[in-house]
């Protein structure tokens, strides 16, 4: 989608280190990290929020949490110790990038609740 900043870097007009790509996602350090490892996965596919997934993203969604997370988190090393999947939706729910993204959040302990 035009001047939509994650289609931008998923579809690499803007530089970026991938820490992982392949077909459908890229994962990238998120520039203002909240965590000693915090991890943005961005499907290449624009979608504004997780309420916009279709029926026909169904093999994107379940790639992410089935695939991607636990691969990331191994990768990572916070497999073991714990970590944080989070997808902020809408204003309240904290977004300010509408195109969906999943954070993974590790190396701290978390609190809860969330702000
Ligand atoms: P949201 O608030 O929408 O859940 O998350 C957006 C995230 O994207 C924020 O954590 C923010 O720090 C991150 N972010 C915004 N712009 C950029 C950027 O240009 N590069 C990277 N790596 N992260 C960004
Ligand atoms: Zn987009």
């Amino acid at each position: 989608m035009a001047d939509c900043l994650f289609c931008k870097i998923a579809g690499g007009e803007i530089p970026s280190n991938f820490i992982y790509e392949d077909e459908s996602v890229v994962a990238f350090r998120d520039i203002n990290p909240q965590a000693p490892q915090h991890i943005l996965i961005v499907p290449k596919k624009h979608i504004d929020s997780v309420k916009d997934f279709q029926q026909d993203d169904k093999e994107l969604a379940a790639h992410i949490f089935v695939d991607v997370v636990p691969k990331l988190a191994k990768d990572l090393q916070i497999d073991e110790s714990g970590f944080r999947v989070v997808i902020n939706t809408g204003e309240e729910g904290g977004q300010t990038v509408n195109h969906l993204h999943v954070h993974v959040l590790g190396g701290r302990s978390m609190q809860w609740p969330p702000g």
